[in-house]
């Protein structure tokens, strides 16, 4: 088999990568073991929120000048020409999203706290700050026996803003019915039968009647799997209606994954789910096949290769008890030597291990032994010298280093 460009991994950046290639005539193929970040999404992406120092950023585009030089933004040049790009490419690809590079705007978590996010999916409202809740009545309605929406803390977050909050469980029979096995009570599964039209349209009768006498009605993201026309639907039926991000799995993140995945297949890329690079030769300098767990014995070639494997939570980066590792090249990783810088005991602290990854040159060649590798590259969390959930810029640098690697292979 053989391609212009092979990717590895297909989350956020491999497919973003891969739509990009696509659309400048360059075959590709990505290979994707399996679920990406993005089924676990907040349903928002993120850009840059805060700076190493802990400053917090409201405009990422004047931020990106205090970073670093080792900072994958400091690589790419244009950040801004790259943001508005990025947006746009999620729009062909028909993922509908809000926002500016040039302002953060807030987003409710599935918390129910305020975080600030660059672009938010078109279902969900964002807010100029908390006061926007001070005095406003707001009924909290959650599916009954549906556990990943916490409407304890929700309606804890809301009151501490300033609202009066109420609680509503909602009955649907059909839905009910999931919850004869508890484990079905997961939002895609609740999604799929609250997504049926004539479930949909209970909902939105049920939902016509908790509008009244409340400023707002938040419902957790339990529905569009689909499609986003059927939220907008919903909330152009009832426009009291806030949706909150539930725990994983992310309905509006899965979809969205589903979303980029059909547009690079529509653009003639070919996605091999479910498979795995598992060794790959190198000679002189470059890469000239990887092999699969299918494909064990007939090399997968391309001119160029490019790595979105992602980071630990992914498998694009393992931890051993004195090194970090990058399992498919056994590539050039960068980590502190001292194991005691990997993690802080306190959990909501800065984590040492989210900065580690795969250390690139200039152009995010990846190197081994020291040496670039001529035709292999890496973009998103793969990468090291940014901190993701620190920072809040990890969908930022998924897009981006896409984007800037799509464009300057050699
Ligand atoms: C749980 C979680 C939730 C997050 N939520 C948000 C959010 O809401 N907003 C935000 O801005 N950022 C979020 N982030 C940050 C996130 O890292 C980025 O937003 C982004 O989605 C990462 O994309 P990626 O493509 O680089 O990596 P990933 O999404 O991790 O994708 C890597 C892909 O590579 C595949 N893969 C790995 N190894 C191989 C192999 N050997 N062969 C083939 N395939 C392989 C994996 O199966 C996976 O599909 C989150 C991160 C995590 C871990």
């Amino acid at each position: 088999m053989k391609f212009d460009t092979v990717i590895i991994g297909g989350g956020l950046s491999g497919l973003a990568c891969g739509i990009r290639l696509q659309k400048k005539g360059v075959k590709c193929a990505v290979i994707s073991a399996g679920q990406s970040a993005l089924h676990f999404s907040s349903g928002s992406f993120e850009l840059l929120n805060r700076l190493p120092d802990g400053t917090a950023v409201e405009n990422p585009v004047e931020a990106v000048a205090k970073l670093e030089a080792s900072h994958p933004y400091k690589k790419i040049g244009d950040f801004a020409k790259y943001a508005s790009e990025a947006k746009q490419l999620l729009a062909d690809s028909g993922v509908e999203v809000e926002g500016e590079a040039t302002e953060n705007a807030l987003h409710l978590t599935p918390m129910g706290t305020l975080k600030p996010a660059w672009l938010t999916l078109s279902e969900f409202s964002r807010f100029k700050g908390a006061e926007e809740f001070k005095g406003k009545k707001v009924r909290v309605a959650n599916i009954a026996g549906f556990l990943d929406f916490n409407m304890k803390f929700v309606t804890d977050a809301l009151e501490d803003m300033g609202a009066e909050c109420c609680q509503e469980l909602i009955h649907i029979e059909e839905v009910d019915r999931l919850r004869k096995s508890p484990t079905e009570m997961r939002a895609t599964n609740i999604a799929r039968v609250l997504d049926k039209e004539n479930i949909h349209n209970q909902l939105l009768t049920i939902l016509k009647n908790y509008s009244i006498g409340v400023d707002a009605v938040v419902l957790p993201a339990a529905v569009g799997l689909a499609s986003q026309k059927l939220v907008k639907a919903l909330r152009k039926a009832v426009p009291s209606v806030v949706l909150v991000p539930t725990m994983p799995p992310s309905v509006s993140g899965i979809r969205t994954q589903q979303q980029l995945r059909r547009e690079f297949e529509r653009l003639g890329g070919v996605f091999m789910l479910g498979d795995s690079v598992v060794r790959a030769d190198v000679e002189g300098g470059k890469v000239k096949a990887v092999y699969t767990i299918n494909h064990a014995d007939n090399g997968i070639k391309a001119d160029n290769y490019i790595l979105t494997t992602g980071s630990f939570f992914s498998n694009g980066l393992v931890a051993h008890s004195n090194e970090i590792v990058e399992p498919v090249f056994g590539l050039d990783v960068d980590f502190a030597a001292d194991r005691a810088e990997w993690c802080d005991p306190q959990f909501f602290n800065k984590q040492g291990y989210q900065t580690f990854g795969v250390a690139t040159d200039a152009n995010f060649n990846v190197k081994k032994e020291g040496k670039v590798l001529e035709n292999l590259y890496a973009a998103g969390s793969v990468l090291s010298g940014f901190n993701a959930l620190y920072e809040g810029c990890g969908a930022g640098v998924a897009l981006l280093t896409a984007l800037y690697v799509a464009d300057n292979l050699k």
